[in-house]
């Protein structure tokens, strides 16, 4: 007998008033207990609506059945099938707008809390699955992974379970791509992505850490050490600014420096020497994850007012509802439909002292298909601050495109690839992830990774 509960059991979260002073998980996952209560919401509906909204096709009523019968490790196995990092995505997939928007349950109440369900089996998985992964009989032969972000290591994970030689190439000092650099510990600890590429060494994929594909070996390098096909991963991660005038004074930080300080250089531990600004009055530009992600890092480095200035309404905010949501418990104040004009800043100190704004009201729709902001004349005013963090965007680095002859790119900046298999201009290279489609998400990155596996695998085999 179902559970016809209208609501998803609710999971434990850290109190607002406590959390935001700490990098400690904001959301505490499932009991036991709490996974078996919500599976038997699961219809288990024939046509499984719940699978076409996920990207990599995870088998989600088989999951969440094998959870309702207490068979959780089973359960781990089986969304392994198509997800390599269901720890991941399980807390930061935005399950609102994929997999839970087409459940069933969700017409009259709460759709399944997939998102949740998932995220618990992969926890307990870890937590009791002992067993070592067993290191594949190797093929003979080489392929090379640019980039240790999602979508190059699921890439890597799949070419080495097929038993090639796998060499992921990375830039950082650290592998793991946005999951370490960008989203903070708070959202998604750093151990869990951790786990996630030790799994990959043990399978023997290597990883070759502070090296820059373009600076330190080009494309065409890696070809001539006997790498036979590059996937390409490399994200992307150059920031937009604003360009008002003042964005060059002290106390301004695209949201990717500042997450990378805060996060990958963990400025928040008392005895870390990263340089950062504890700044008191922040305001974060920009309305996506990346916006949610940094001004609630700023409340817990210190700042007494956040605000997150954007120049759209509420329900035109691409960020996942779940983080506006924490932001607001967490004293974010949201400053809708308002754009920043210019940085004000110390003409001696050459520190921000502020960001001049402009109310705006929304017009028509743009070519986006959303309502375009429109300034209110006469409605300037300026935000006291001591520190202005932009997080409007981002776009490929140009390093790759700029050094390897025969890559076709377009005007964004991103490599073109097709879709289904990741196949660029230049014969052996394939690419996927968000150097592909500029800034998007976890899971769609792995999806993009998962089917170049397959087509390198192809083209390997072909060409023998
Ligand atoms: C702060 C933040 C929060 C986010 N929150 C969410 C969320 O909640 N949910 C969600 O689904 N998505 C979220 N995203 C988006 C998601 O993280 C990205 O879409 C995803 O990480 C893209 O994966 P990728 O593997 O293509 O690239 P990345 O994760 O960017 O990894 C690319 C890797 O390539 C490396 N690299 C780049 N150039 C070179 C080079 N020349 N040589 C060697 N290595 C190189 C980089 O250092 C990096 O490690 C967020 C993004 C940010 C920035």
């Amino acid at each position: 007998m179902p559970n016809m509960s209208l609501n998803k059991c609710p999971m434990p979260e850290q109190d607002p008033n406590v959390r935001n002073k700490n990098f400690e998980e904001v959301a505490l996952g499932y009991t036991a207990e709490m996974a078996l209560e919500e599976a038997q919401r699961c219809l288990n509906c024939k046509n499984k609506p719940c699978v076409s909204g996920c990207p990599v096709g995870v088998k989600i009523p088989e999951f969440i059945a094998l959870v309702a019968e207490g068979k959780f490790l089973e359960a781990a196995a089986k969304i392994k099938e198509t997800s390599s990092l269901p720890a991941v995505c399980g807390r930061v997939c935005p399950q609102e707008s994929q997999c839970e928007c087409k459940c069933v349950r969700g017409i009259k109440g709460e759709p399944v809390a997939i998102g949740r369900l998932e995220r618990f089996v992969a926890d307990y998985a870890m937590q009791h699955e002992q067993a070592k992964a067993a290191r594949p009989q190797p093929n003979g032969h080489k392929c090379a992974i640019v980039g240790a972000g999602p979508a190059g290591l699921t890439c890597a994970g799949d070419l080495a379970r097929m038993g090639y030689e796998v060499t992921v190439f990375e830039a950082l000092h650290t592998a793991g791509g946005v999951l370490m650099y960008g989203i903070p510990e708070f959202r998604l600890p750093k151990a869990i992505v951790q786990k996630e590429i030790d799994t990959l060494k043990e399978l023997g994929v290597e990883f070759v850490l502070n090296f820059v594909v373009g600076r330190s070996e080009t494309i065409d390098d890696l070809f001539a050490d006997g790498y036979e096909a590059i996937f390409v991963g490399s994200g992307a991660g150059l920031p937009t600014f604003m360009r008002v005038p003042g964005e060059n004074y002290n106390g301004v930080y695209s949201a990717n420096e500042y997450l990378t300080r805060v996060n990958l250089m963990k400025a928040y531990k008392e005895n870390a020497d990263t340089p950062i600004l504890r700044a008191k009055k922040v305001a974060v530009v920009g309305g996506g994850n990346v916006a949610m992600d940094a001004a609630r890092c700023a409340k817990r480095m210190g700042a007494d007012e956040v605000y997150v200035v954007y120049r759209r309404g509420e329900a035109e905010m691409p960020a996942r509802l779940e983080e506006i949501h924490h932001a607001k418990e967490e004293g974010i104040v949201f400053k809708f439909l308002t754009a920043p004009l210019e940085v004000i800043g110390n003409p001696d100190t050459y520190m921000v002292e502020g960001l001049k704004c402009q109310q705006m009201e929304l017009g028509e729709p743009d070519a986006s298909g959303r309502r375009r902001p429109v300034p209110v004349e006469g409605s300037e005013f300026t935000l006291d601050l001591d520190a202005v963090i932009v997080a409007i965007g981002t776009s490929p680095n140009p390093l790759i495109r700029s050094t390897t002859p025969g890559l076709e790119t377009n005007k964004r900046g991103c490599i073109v690839a097709d879709d289904e298999h990741g196949i660029t201009s230049k014969d052996g290279v394939f690419a996927g992830g968000d150097a592909v489609t500029g800034a998007a998400t976890v899971i769609l990155a792995m999806g993009a990774g998962k089917r170049a596996a397959a087509a390198m695998d192809e083209y390997i085999k072909n060409k023998q």
